[in-house]
């Protein structure tokens, strides 16, 4: 079985030292709770069940997949007895509100456990994952009526939610969406299509299943401005389903599910709506903005679950790299022991390839741990100015945290395959799996290259182009307050570099937004990794700057390591930047200028 510990360490550092969680979330009216202690006692216990529930079932899991039969989709041996587990523990209700059966916890809290999840589980984490994100977009735009029904199921874990968008046509374009929407004479909906890859769409785990199902009402504009939101519930009448229900009553069908490259105890089904009951949330035709709540969260999800699959690649590569021995490594000190070869650690690619990985994995937590604070900060926050930057720091972020972490944990997850090398390859080494699991997360939730256009049609535009600006400003004010820090001022002159670049062709990206729009495709996807890079060399910058405060304490070797690593990070990843902005000023025409058949 893989080794895991959960990061508390990383967790109290990033919270404590860098953040200022407790004045900055923990100061949030109805959020006084969530001191430090309480924080890191609820990770402790997350890291327990991970490692004691849900490590031993994952690749037996993988292995087995989902089933599916007459009586429904059954998940692997385990996923069942698990789930309880997690039901029993109230994981489901963290930060569900107290009005309907939560435990008022933040919202960040509730993501950082996410991470630990989704290191034991990427599979399992999906089902509690999506129900979290139904619940917030039926929090933010139901009726009372529909909260008080379907929330404290949700809450409780009794139900699971999912998000049904996707249909045979209608993959990254919702304009051709089909599903129809019929008002019925008792003000509900009646609702009929067909939705594919629909993650969490059956299973045995829960009473019940709700779907978010976009479709069309009959007077529906075309396009995605004719989309409307609405519950469906698998069985009926709400309040008299029965436990553990096998077929559907309300006449959605589980048509099959997907045979897949990972996340294979994750249901990913095809669901036919045949009259389905079901309730309008929010506005007839404002379903996408609704939906957009579950998607944003989701997006952050994404992130959050891949830096808990690389954490763990990550944990895995480096134990392996300590303990197995081949070769004599240059400029070791041998034969102390006797031994007549060195741990692999002392190779310097090896070492590069760990380095890679833990500036990866720890940066990209830095970056999506201040975002899931801001999720709280922009709900709760007293003053209305705070509010509404962190709302708008999140919205510029979130496609940059969803591609470009997802992008870092098939990086990671393929580098921890190559520290084990031929043994990597090979399924029972339990390695393997990661990269197989991390493959979808650049995929789903609106692929990479769609939230590279998100990030520069529409985010470089948020407030006439100030929120991005406040951005590097920013970064730019990092940079000044540490240029002159013993060590750390080292770190500020490739940062500065790649600042400068970004700056630049931020500008450049602006101009062909407002110009020409085949240039702007053309660049999207490398001007989101350029911002990646760099907003994850400001997270290593703020975190290094934090630890050599910190290095003469106790935990030194922790403290240099982050130092070291910021270091490692500015010398040989973040230089990237150079290269993609070369391409990006080469502009469109070497990309165009092939026909399709010349392909
Ligand atoms: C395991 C799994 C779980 C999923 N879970 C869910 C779920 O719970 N709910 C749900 O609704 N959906 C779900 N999906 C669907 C997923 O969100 C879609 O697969 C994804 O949005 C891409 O759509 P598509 O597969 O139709 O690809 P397409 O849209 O056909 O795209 C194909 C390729 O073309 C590119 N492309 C398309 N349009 C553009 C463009 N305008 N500019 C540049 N490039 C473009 C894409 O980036 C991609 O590389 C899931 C999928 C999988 C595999």
């Amino acid at each position: 079985m893989p080794i895991y510990e959960a990061p508390i360490a990383d967790f109290r550092f990033l919270l404590q030292e860098v953040f200022d969680y407790d004045e900055q979330v923990a100061g949030l009216p109805g959020l006084e709770d969530a001191t430090m202690d309480v924080v890191l006692a609820v990770l402790e216990g997350a890291g327990e069940f991970v490692r004691e529930v849900l490590l031993p079932i994952n690749l037996p899991g993988d292995a087995l997949g989902c089933t599916h039969g007459p009586d429904g989709v059954h998940t692997p041996k385990g996923y069942k007895e698990a789930y309880a587990t997690y039901r029993n523990g109230g994981w489901p209700a963290l930060a569900g509100d107290p009005a309907y059966g939560g435990q008022g916890l933040p919202t960040s809290l509730a993501i950082f456990v996410r991470e630990l999840i989704a290191s034991g589980s990427m599979s399992f984490g999906m089902y509690g994952g999506l129900s979290q994100g139904a619940y917030r977009a039926l929090a933010a735009h139901g009726s009372d009526a529909l909260k008080l029904a379907f929330l404290p199921h949700l809450i409780d874990g009794s139900w699971t939610g999912t998000m049904c968008m996707t249909e045979p046509e209608c993959g990254s374009d919702l304009s051709h969406l089909r599903t129809r929407a019929v008002p019925a004479s008792d003000g509900s909906y009646r609702i009929t299509g067909t939705k594919i890859f629909i993650s969490g769409g059956d299973h045995d785990l829960a009473e019940n299943i709700v779907h978010l199902v976009l479709a069309r009402l009959p007077d529906a504009p075309g396009g995605t401005r004719g989309i409307s939101l609405f519950i469906v519930p698998k069985c009926l009448p709400l309040e008299q389903h029965g436990p553990l229900p096998t077929r559907s009553d309300n006449g959605v069908t589980c048509v099959s599910i997907e045979h897949k490259m990972g996340i294979r105890a994750s249901a990913t089904a095809t669901l036919a709506f045949d009259d389905a009951q079901g309730w309008l949330i929010g506005e007839a035709h404002g379903g996408l903005r609704a939906m957009f709540t579950m998607m944003n969260s989701s997006r952050v999800g994404v992130a959050v679950q891949s830096v808990g699959v690389a954490e763990i690649s990550y944990q895995n590569a480096l134990h392996y790299a300590q303990e197995r021995r081949q070769g004599r490594a240059p400029g070791a000190a041998h034969s102390a022991n006797g031994e007549r070869s060195d741990a692999i650690v002392l190779h310097p690619d090896v070492r590069k390839n760990l380095l890679t990985m833990k500036a990866l994995v720890e940066g990209a937590r830095a970056l999506y741990v201040e975002s899931a604070m801001a999720l709280d900060i922009r709900v709760r926050h007293p003053d209305a100015t705070a509010r509404s930057d962190a709302d708008g720091m999140l919205a510029l972020m979130t496609p940059v945290l969803k591609s470009f972490i997802s992008d870092c944990a098939v990086t990671v997850t393929n580098l921890g395959i190559t520290i084990f090398g031929g043994h990597g390859y090979v399924h029972e080494s339990g390695v393997e799996h990661w990269l197989r699991d991390a493959r979808i997360v650049p995929l789903y939730e609106g692929t990479n290259a769609i939230q590279a256009l998100d990030l520069v049609n529409r985010k470089l535009t948020l407030d006439g182009g100030k929120t991005v600006q406040a951005w590097l400003a920013e970064v730019a004010q990092q940079i000044q307050r540490n240029r002159d820090a013993p060590e750390i001022g080292a770190l500020c002159a490739p940062l500065e570099v790649a600042l400068g670049q970004l700056r630049s062709t931020t500008a450049l990206m602006q101009d062909r937004v407002a110009t020409d729009a085949v240039e702007a495709a053309a660049a999207a996807s490398d001007y989101l990794r350029m911002f990646g890079l760099v907003a994850l060399g400001a997270a290593w910058l703020r975190m290094a700057a934090c630890a050599q405060a910190a290095r003469g304490s106790e935990g030194g070797a922790f403290y240099r390591g982050k130092v070291k690593t910021a270091r490692f990070y500015m010398q040989h990843l973040l230089p990237e930047t150079e290269r993609l902005q070369h391409g990006i000023r080469a502009g469109a025409r070497a990309i165009m200028d092939v026909d399709p058949q010349e392909l």
